[in-house]
């Protein structure tokens, strides 16, 4: 094995020197297990449980309907939403808290498409995260007048034209990582006077974002990933304060009314971003998401996004040293700045050796057709846990314990 493989002493002090070490503790983290899969859910914190207990218990029990004005329920939308914004460099009143991603990214999409009626295209990636491209594909079959165009990922600026009313793109490829520039694709997309709507489900909590910085129109993201909202959490979505008072939202709920209890028949578009809010809040979830949304903005965020980058720095280099006769292929790019904060490989029996390396504890996911996929949340994966997981890979490739019959099947979420 290669010279250049970082020894146990070298591991040991990154952790040791790790700002962010103490994080972990303030996780809920089974024992016997290597969590590398919170870039698909994230784990749990160890103040969410008594959180919910006390929503439930006293916010519910005792305060009953009084609680949607004494315990804020009903500014837990916008005030969630402002501390997400902290993490993407949007303004507070830019960022609210609702609905799953693929419904944001419906209404979104519904809104930019009205703000420019005379194109028709949604232009999106080919390959890029399937809710998205579905959510644009109902749009366009619920509004026929408007299509859908997915091109190659490196067709995408040139695509771009007189037609396309907005650009959609997911920030950091589910898949491989790889990461756009958020800046530069946001004015190529407003130099052809389209709209720009990212999905940041695998950004928030994983990489610096600047929306602000890159003149940004419209985004969404996700709420369980690494945010640690739960399974299901609220997802967020963002629109650009200069556009507030032209979109609409096309699911015009009652909670995105002007006066939602004067109780009149006629839709009337809150002021500012409630307006994308359709029904009641999910009080349950979103205090959850809040408890992950604060514990994230305790850390310094240039030492999360850092660690993480070191972290799948350190997985690549390890896992190339140990592994590089076993038929892996690096997805991701090599580059940290062209990346998120998970790494895939590529394998011919990728399926069966993620199972294998789950029975031995180390957590990722399959992605289909070929793909491994491992994220590096910063707040709790350590350095030696990415060492240890590369050495659980080298094990199962390397004993081929994957091909044992139990690694076979399939279940209905991978
Ligand atoms: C996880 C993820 C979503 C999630 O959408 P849901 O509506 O919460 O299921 C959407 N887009 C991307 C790019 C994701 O990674």
């Amino acid at each position: 094995m290669s010279g250049t493989r970082p020894d146990t002493a070298d591991i040991r002090r990154l952790d040791a020197e790790d700002p962010l070490r103490p994080f972990r503790d303030r996780f809920q983290l089974p024992s016997g297990v290597i969590y590398l899969d919170g870039n698909s859910l994230g784990a749990l914190p160890r103040a969410t449980p008594g959180r919910i207990a006390q929503v439930v218990g006293a916010e519910w029990g005792e305060g009953l309907i009084r609680s949607w004005n004494a315990a804020g329920w009903i500014e837990a939308p916008a005030r969630v939403g402002a501390k997400i914004a902290r993490l993407i460099g949007a303004g507070a009143h830019e960022v609210t808290v609702a609905d799953s991603t693929s419904v944001n990214l419906f209404k979104l999409l519904a809104a930019a498409m009205a703000a420019r009626p005379d194109r028709d295209v949604i232009l999106t990636e080919a390959g890029g995260f399937p809710t998205d491209l579905y959510i644009a594909q109902g749009l366009a079959a619920f509004a026929p007048h408007l299509q859908v165009r997915a091109v190659p990922r490196e067709a995408v600026a040139a695509a771009l034209g007189a037609d396309t009313g907005v650009l959609l793109l997911t920030h950091v490829h589910y898949k491989t990582g790889a990461a756009y520039d958020l800046a530069a694709l946001t004015r190529a997309a407003q130099a052809q006077g389209a709209l720009m709507l990212w999905d940041l489900s695998h950004s928030t909590g994983a990489v610096a974002v600047d929306l602000e910085a890159a003149g940004a129109d419209l985004a969404v993201g996700c709420g369980y990933k690494y945010l640690n909202g739960g399974p299901g959490a609220p997802a967020f979505l963002y629109v650009a304060e200069r556009h507030q008072a032209r979109l609409r939202s096309p699911l015009s709920g009652w909670m995105g009314h002007a006066a939602p209890f004067e109780f009149g028949d006629d839709y009337r578009p809150a002021g500012g971003l409630a307006r994308f809010l359709c029904g009641t809040p999910p009080m349950l979830s979103v205090a959850a998401l809040e408890v992950g949304v604060e514990l994230m903005l305790e850390a310094d965020l240039t030492a999360v996004f850092a660690k993480s980058q070191g972290l799948c720095s350190l997985f690549i280099e390890r896992v190339e040293t140990l592994c590089g006769a076993f038929g892996l292929g690096l997805v991701t790019p090599r580059d940290p700045a062209g990346r998120g904060a998970h790494v895939s490989f590529s394998h011919p029996q990728a399926h069966a050796v993620m199972q294998a390396l789950i029975a031995r504890g180390v957590i990722g996911d399959f992605r289909a057709p070929d793909i491994l996929r491992f994220g590096f949340p910063a707040l709790y994966v350590r350095h030696q846990d990415v060492a240890d997981a590369a050495d659980a890979l080298y094990e199962v490739l390397a004993s081929e314990v994957w091909r044992d019959e139990a690694f076979q099947l399939r279940a209905a979420v991978t």
